[in-house]
Protein backbone atom coordinates (compact mmCIF):
# COMPACT_ATOMS: atom_id res chain seq x y z
CA UNK A 1 0.00 0.00 0.00
CA UNK A 2 1.79 3.13 -1.09
CA UNK A 3 0.90 5.49 1.74
CA UNK A 4 2.12 3.07 4.29
CA UNK A 5 5.18 3.56 6.18
CA UNK A 6 5.94 0.15 7.18
CA UNK A 7 5.28 -0.74 3.18
CA UNK A 8 7.47 1.60 2.51
CA UNK A 9 10.25 0.53 4.99
CA UNK A 10 9.91 -3.47 3.51
CA UNK A 11 10.61 -2.02 0.30
CA UNK A 12 13.30 -0.19 1.44
CA UNK A 13 11.93 3.47 0.49
CA UNK A 14 12.36 4.52 3.82
CA UNK A 15 15.52 3.21 6.13
CA UNK A 16 15.06 1.09 8.83
CA UNK A 17 17.51 -1.08 11.22
CA UNK A 18 16.56 -4.67 9.69
CA UNK A 19 17.03 -7.30 11.90
CA UNK A 20 15.23 -10.10 9.81
CA UNK A 21 13.68 -11.04 6.62
CA UNK A 22 12.42 -14.06 4.81
CA UNK A 23 9.48 -14.45 2.13
CA UNK A 24 6.65 -13.60 4.29
CA UNK A 25 7.84 -11.54 7.40
CA UNK A 26 10.29 -8.25 8.04
CA UNK A 27 11.26 -7.16 11.11
CA UNK A 28 12.99 -4.12 12.21
CA UNK A 29 13.88 -2.08 15.53
CA UNK A 30 11.00 0.40 16.68
CA UNK A 31 12.63 3.83 15.88
CA UNK A 32 11.32 5.25 19.56
CA UNK A 33 12.18 2.07 21.86
CA UNK A 34 10.17 1.46 25.33
CA UNK A 35 12.68 -0.84 26.35
CA UNK A 36 16.28 -1.42 25.73
CA UNK A 37 15.46 -4.11 23.10
CA UNK A 38 12.45 -3.27 20.96
CA UNK A 39 11.65 -4.54 17.65
CA UNK A 40 8.61 -4.85 15.56
CA UNK A 41 7.84 -7.80 13.67
CA UNK A 42 4.97 -7.74 10.62
CA UNK A 43 3.69 -9.35 7.45
CA UNK A 44 5.13 -8.27 4.32
CA UNK A 45 1.67 -8.19 2.81
CA UNK A 46 -0.07 -4.88 3.76
CA UNK A 47 -2.36 -6.32 6.30
CA UNK A 48 -4.09 -3.48 8.44
CA UNK A 49 -5.06 -4.94 12.00
CA UNK A 50 -5.53 -7.92 13.28
CA UNK A 51 -9.03 -8.33 12.88
CA UNK A 52 -8.23 -8.13 9.18
CA UNK A 53 -6.60 -11.29 9.34
CA UNK A 54 -8.01 -14.16 7.81
CA UNK A 55 -7.91 -18.29 7.89
CA UNK A 56 -5.53 -17.94 4.53
CA UNK A 57 -2.79 -16.11 6.63
CA UNK A 58 -2.05 -18.98 8.91
CA UNK A 59 1.26 -19.37 6.90
CA UNK A 60 1.71 -15.69 7.83
CA UNK A 61 0.74 -16.19 11.41
CA UNK A 62 3.10 -18.88 12.06
CA UNK A 63 6.01 -16.92 10.24
CA UNK A 64 5.45 -14.51 12.60
CA UNK A 65 5.67 -16.12 15.26
CA UNK A 66 9.15 -18.10 14.19
CA UNK A 67 10.12 -15.14 13.56
CA UNK A 68 9.79 -13.41 17.40
CA UNK A 69 11.26 -16.65 18.23
CA UNK A 70 14.45 -16.44 16.51
CA UNK A 71 15.04 -12.93 16.82
CA UNK A 72 14.70 -13.03 20.47
CA UNK A 73 17.27 -15.65 20.76
CA UNK A 74 19.72 -13.34 18.78
CA UNK A 75 18.65 -9.92 21.33
CA UNK A 76 19.48 -12.49 24.44
CA UNK A 77 15.83 -11.97 25.43
CA UNK A 78 14.58 -15.38 24.99
CA UNK A 79 15.31 -16.47 28.46
CA UNK A 80 14.95 -13.55 30.54
CA UNK A 81 11.67 -13.13 28.37
CA UNK A 82 9.63 -10.38 26.84
CA UNK A 83 6.23 -8.90 25.93
CA UNK A 84 4.41 -9.14 22.88
CA UNK A 85 1.86 -6.51 22.14
CA UNK A 86 -0.28 -6.11 19.04
CA UNK A 87 -2.16 -2.61 19.10
CA UNK A 88 -5.26 -2.60 17.20
CA UNK A 89 -7.70 0.20 15.49
CA UNK A 90 -7.61 4.02 17.61
CA UNK A 91 -8.86 2.92 20.95
CA UNK A 92 -6.17 -0.18 21.37
CA UNK A 93 -3.79 2.97 20.68
CA UNK A 94 -2.54 1.39 17.16
CA UNK A 95 -0.76 4.77 14.92
CA UNK A 96 0.48 2.49 11.94
CA UNK A 97 -2.06 1.05 10.04
CA UNK A 98 -0.19 -2.49 8.73
CA UNK A 99 -0.36 -5.10 11.47
CA UNK A 100 3.08 -5.49 13.61
CA UNK A 101 3.76 -7.07 16.90
CA UNK A 102 6.15 -5.86 19.44
CA UNK A 103 8.98 -6.75 21.11
CA UNK A 104 9.70 -5.69 24.51
CA UNK A 105 12.36 -7.10 26.21
CA UNK A 106 15.80 -6.67 27.95
CA UNK A 107 14.32 -5.31 31.78
CA UNK A 108 11.49 -5.66 34.00
CA UNK A 109 8.17 -4.16 32.06
CA UNK A 110 5.79 -2.36 33.86
CA UNK A 111 2.43 -2.49 32.69
CA UNK A 112 1.75 1.05 30.61
CA UNK A 113 0.28 1.89 27.09
CA UNK A 114 2.85 1.56 24.30
P1 LIG B 1 1.56 1.33 17.12
O1 LIG B 1 1.21 2.43 18.06
O2 LIG B 1 0.94 1.52 15.74
O3 LIG B 1 1.27 -0.04 17.69
O4 LIG B 1 3.11 1.36 16.98
C1 LIG B 1 3.78 1.88 15.87
C2 LIG B 1 5.26 1.83 16.20
O5 LIG B 1 5.97 2.09 15.00
C3 LIG B 1 5.69 2.89 17.21
O6 LIG B 1 6.30 2.24 18.34
C4 LIG B 1 6.68 3.75 16.44
O7 LIG B 1 7.77 4.17 17.22
C5 LIG B 1 7.10 2.85 15.30
N1 LIG B 1 7.44 3.57 14.08
C6 LIG B 1 6.66 4.51 13.47
N2 LIG B 1 7.28 4.97 12.36
C7 LIG B 1 8.46 4.30 12.29
C8 LIG B 1 9.55 4.35 11.35
O8 LIG B 1 9.55 5.10 10.38
N3 LIG B 1 10.59 3.52 11.60
C9 LIG B 1 10.62 2.67 12.67
N4 LIG B 1 11.72 1.90 12.80
N5 LIG B 1 9.62 2.60 13.56
C10 LIG B 1 8.55 3.41 13.37
ZN1 LIG C 1 1.54 -1.49 4.79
Amino acid sequence: MESCVFCKIIKGDIPCNKVYEDDLVFAFDDIHPMAPVHFLVVPKIHIPTLMDMLPEHANILLALCKAVQMIARNKDVAETGFRTVINCGDEGGQIVPHLHIHILGGQSLPFEKL
